[in-house]
């Protein structure tokens, strides 16, 4: 029933900055319990670095395409990451390369992709690479990352709104955990209470819905703006730990902001390293569907949605069913 996922990567791996990579290859193995002070500590990073650049290299998109469809995915969105102030700096140039890569991407799958364009809005070029993006009819939307160290409502991010709004198109702000390099703190969502005061008209989704951490405010944050939108992926990680919250959290969403403005998405990241992976995507989606289900929520508001939603990148014949 759930023929769109509103959340998924595929990446070339050279569009995540490389000392982003080694930042997590570095938090990877201190998790693992790894001294980092060690000798050879440098050759484990190295390593490392190089395992999770071959894990997520899909640079035609076919993992995620066989992995989706493997799913029962008809529509998938890819979300681009701009990262490139993160780490050391990667100027505007990256930006371009994100929109190199996903367009002959996008034309190969022949409507089964759409594409979001990740933008960090403290780039001086921030507004005018949105407005470019967003004359490509691929273009769906485009995602903001304050976890990357800026506030959502922060001027600096309007001229992006407004250039979303003007065209027909959404923001997508990753909303919930992060860990560093990146700012917790950042991942709050009642910062877009001023966004949606300041652009009323803004088709906004909040990514993650604040998982897992703030659930009820993405919820109470979402609930009075008539085009703001709760995306699931990451409350997903409770499915097997903590179903009976999970089943409450969802029931909360669709209750408080109505079963149109709950969009699913998976956050699944596919690459070599990820293929196994395809069958908690299809897990997540049982659980969702089945949820709705017991709580008798119609999941064709939902996908309706989602599909006026990606309005400018599927066509009528390509839509899902
Ligand atoms: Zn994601």
């Amino acid at each position: 029933m759930l023929a769109i996922d509103f959340h998924t990567h595929a990446m070339r791996p050279d569009l995540i900055p490389a000392s982003v990579l080694r930042l997590r290859a570095r938090a990877t193995l201190s998790q693992r319990g790894f001294d980092l002070t060690s000798t050879g500590a440098d050759e484990a990073v190295d390593r490392m670095t190089c395992r999770i650049i071959e894990n997520m290299n899909d640079p035609e998109a076919t993992h995620l395409r066989r992995a989706m469809e493997s799913v029962g995915t008809g529509h998938a969105v890819i979300v681009g990451l701009d990262w490139g102030l993160v780490g050391e700096p990667v100027d505007v140039s990256l930006l371009y390369s994100w929109l190199d890569w996903a367009r002959p991407v996008v034309e190969a799958h022949a409507g089964f992709f759409s594409f979001v364009i990740g933008v960090d809005p403290r780039r001086p070029e921030a507004a005018s690479v949105t407005h470019q993006a967003l004359t490509e009819p691929w273009v769906a939307g485009v995602k903001l990352y304050p976890p990357a160290g800026f506030a959502a409502d922060d001027p600096a991010c309007d001229p992006i709104y407004a250039a979303a709004t003007g065209a027909g198109a959404f923001v997508m702000c990753h909303t919930g955990r992060q860990t560093y390099p990146f700012d917790l703190m950042r991942g709050r969502v009642e910062q877009y209470a001023a966004v949606q005061r300041k652009h009323p008209d803004l088709r906004l989704v909040l990514a993650h819905a604040g998982a897992p951490l703030w659930g009820p405010h993405a919820i109470e944050v979402c609930a009075g703006h008539p085009s703001t939108y709760l995306e699931v992926s990451g409350w997903h990680h409770l499915m097997t730990k903590e179903p009976d919250r999970l089943r409450a959290m969802l029931e909360s969403m669709w209750r408080s902001a109505g079963p149109q403005r709950v969009l699913f998405g998976s956050d699944y990241l596919a690459g070599p390293g990820f293929d196994n992976a395809a069958s908690a995507v299809r897990q997540w989606k049982d659980f969702f569907e089945q949820t709705a289900s017991d709580f008798g929520i119609d999941l064709g508001r939902s996908q309706a949605a989602a599909r006026d939603l990606l309005h400018r990148s599927i066509t009528t014949d390509e839509r899902p069913p």
